[in-house]
């Protein structure tokens, strides 16, 4: 099956709207371009992404380029599930009622840091992701629900000192300048996020 026609079942490539809102997020200095070195990564990361099988591959050779900075044979414990991030916060929109997914994402995070030795947590959010669209789920709330993952995560799991770093995957399709790279990765600033978007950081773990 063509990559386009799985897409269109799944998930779909940015709207014109939506990638003015990628455009205008990276103006704020809300997503911003991945420094790897400021992350403690010498143990490897324990990275949270969705299963995707159109985006996962890039998402995943990212994660092990700046993994590989720091740690010669690249560590990467990977969590991946429809979703990734979405899933950690409580009441998330991303799960259904009732369910206890978020619970259980928690236990195999903390499952990794205590078994591997991995202290850093990488959420992975991305655009467009099957789970948010068919949840309804836009852009600014999907990074909202990341931030909101990685303060559950920073609160629920305080015994282990996660570190926990919050990334953004787009994949820009058409609107790719570079068509034989269309996908990249950013890091999202929780700070300038909550001062731009205040009404958007409401959610509590
Ligand atoms: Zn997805």
């Amino acid at each position: 099956m063509l990559r386009e026609d799985a897409m269109a079942g799944l998930s779909r490539g940015l709207t014109t709207t939506e990638r003015i809102i990628v455009k205008e997020l990276k103006e704020q200095g809300v997503l911003k371009h991945v420094d790897g070195h400021r992350l403690s990564l010498e143990k490897g990361v324990i990275s949270c992404f969705c299963a995707d099988c159109d985006r996962s591959a890039d998402i995943y050779a990212h994660q092990q380029g700046i993994v590989r900075e720091q740690c010669k044979d690249p560590r990467i414990h990977m969590l991946a599930d429809n979703g990734g991030p979405l899933l950690i916060t409580k009441n998330s929109p991303a799960n259904k009622v009732g369910r206890t997914r978020d619970i259980d994402f928690l236990d195999s995070i903390a499952f990794a840091i205590e078994k591997k030795g991995i202290q850093t947590v990488a959420l992975i959010g991305h655009a467009i992701c099957g789970v948010a669209l068919e949840r309804e789920i836009g852009l600014l709330r999907t990074i909202a629900l990341i931030l909101c993952a990685k303060s559950r995560i920073k609160q629920d799991l305080k015994r282990l000192d996660p570190k926990v770093a919050c990334f953004y995957h787009v994949d820009y399709g058409e609107f790719a300048t570079d068509p034989s790279r269309p996908m990249k990765t950013y890091f999202i600033d929780k700070h300038e996020f909550a001062r731009t978007f205040p009404s958007q950081h409401i959610f509590t773990a």
